[in-house]
């Protein structure tokens, strides 16, 4: 495997990333950088927390890095490079990154999302800044303002252009690529390849080099289950699994406001540190409410897809699906909230009868069995119509050593004492493996 110094890059960049505590290029990395330093157009898939954004962004400040210069003249900072976003979130996170990468060059960066004051954003762009990351629709209102010019860019990135066709975005960013110069390099990113992005790709594209990384696999650190459960359990399950198992900080995922906010209110009366993320709410509380997560400050987040991309926390260690979505690629990019860069997650899914269609396409996708698990006391009904209310199930856990072993280490795991003797064992034995107990 290659280091980071053998792909190209300058002292001053591989000093940021070392500050970033990273070792070695990730695949994409290894793959990418080469090529967008030759000035390639690249269209890429890469899994969910693969490292995609230093991918570009590395090679790409090298490439800008002559134009690095700290007079003040707004003239002397034009846009060199745009990254486009479907989510506010996702360009938030990529700012962050940038941030982090830029440090030690004098070039510039903003973030231009929508949700927050025009004014301000003006005042930013007013005074330039060669790398700029926005979203879609704010992005067209500040050309149509004039409050941002496109005639100097060099680079272009379409991150997550899949999510981007289904917003309904792709006709905007057409219009934007045709505002660029003729020669620019642009590097698309996406899980999947529908017609609409090929189309784009070869309307626009220069002989791409095509870069596929695990396409379409879900990230092989997060362990995942399936548990069979009726909906009328939902809840109370949900509140056991977080309170019984310890568990430090989670993303809970549920399919609309309206179950977020129910969630939401359930875990709150059970005095659970909570808070809530969906599209409803303005841009500040949904940043501040982040940033709170982010801090641990908040224990829970139940969130509907807003959260399921873009979003890098840290040590997120599990992530809960407490209703499937309604795109298999969704559950993709939630359980990628957890398992990030090297390290090992979870993600439990509690699957209802009205998830039994999107749990075959959810498979299918993830090319890998899952297989319905339960948890006894909550068999679910809709599964066993004939069994499960007498409680004779036999839960179907991956069991790593007996009975009587688990029940040991069990008692090692904090928070575990509220648990029947019964239910710790089985609960263990779903997820103990997790739990960092030998
Ligand atoms: P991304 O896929 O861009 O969202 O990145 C996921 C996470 O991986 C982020 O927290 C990055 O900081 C981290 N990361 C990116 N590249 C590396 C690397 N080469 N080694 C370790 N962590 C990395």
């Amino acid at each position: 495997m290659s280091s980071f110094s053998e792909l190209g890059l300058s002292p001053a960049i591989l000093d940021a990333i070392h500050q970033q505590g990273y070792s070695e290029p990730t695949p994409i990395q290894q793959q990418a950088i080469p090529e967008v330093l030759a000035g390639r157009d690249i269209l890429a898939s890469a899994q969910t927390g693969t490292g995609k954004t230093a991918a570009f962004m590395l090679p790409a400040l090298e490439r800008l890095r002559h134009y690095g210069n700290t007079t003040t003249s707004p003239a002397m900072h034009p846009v060199r490079m745009l990254v486009l976003t479907p989510t506010r979130e996702l360009a938030d996170q990529i700012d962050a990154n940038t941030q982090a990468y830029i440090q030690n060059l004098p070039l510039r960066h903003a973030v231009i999302l929508g949700g927050v004051s025009m004014d301000v954003q003006k005042e930013t762009l007013r005074r330039g800044n060669e790398i700029v990351i926005a979203t879609v629709g704010r992005l067209l209102d500040h050309v149509e303002q004039k409050t941002i010019q496109l005639n100097k860019v060099e680079i272009l990135v379409l991150d997550e252009a899949d999510r981007m066709l289904d917003m309904g975005f792709i006709d905007d960013v057409r219009k934007i690529i045709q505002m660029l110069p003729e020669h620019r390099q642009i590097l698309l990113f996406s899980a999947t390849f529908a017609p609409e992005i090929r189309r784009l790709a070869s309307d626009f594209m220069q002989e791409p080099k095509i870069i596929e990384i695990a396409k379409n696999r879900a990230s092989s650190n997060v362990e995942q289950h399936m548990i069979a459960v009726d909906k009328s359990k939902k809840r109370i399950l949900l509140e056991r699994m977080i309170t019984d198992l310890n568990i430090s900080q989670v993303i809970v995922f549920c399919k609309t406001k309206v179950s977020v906010d129910q969630v939401t209110r359930h875990l709150k009366g059970r005095e659970l540190s909570v808070a809530s993320l969906h599209g409803d709410k303005s841009q500040t509380v949904r940043q501040e409410t982040l940033n709170a997560f982010k801090q641990g400050d908040i224990r829970i987040l139940v969130a509907t897809d807003v959260a399921a991309r873009g979003l890098d926390i840290s040590e997120l260690p599990y992530v809960i699906n407490y209703e499937l979505p309604s795109q298999a690629e969704d559950y993709i990019h939630r359980i990628g909230r957890t398992g990030r860069a090297g390290a090992t997650g979870v993600a439990i899914s509690l699957v209802d009868e009205d998830d039994k269609k999107i749990f075959d396409t959810i498979t299918e996708l993830i090319k890998k069995p899952l297989p319905l698990e339960q948890i006894s006391g909550f068999e679910a009904r809709w599964l066993n119509p004939n069994t499960a209310d007498r409680g004779k199930m036999t839960p179907s856990f991956k069991t790593t050593s007996s009975d009587h072993e688990l029940a040991r280490q069990c008692e090692r795991i904090p928070g575990r004492k509220k648990f029947s003797r019964m239910r710790q064992r089985e609960v263990c034995a779903l997820l103990l493996p997790n739990f960092g107990v030998k």
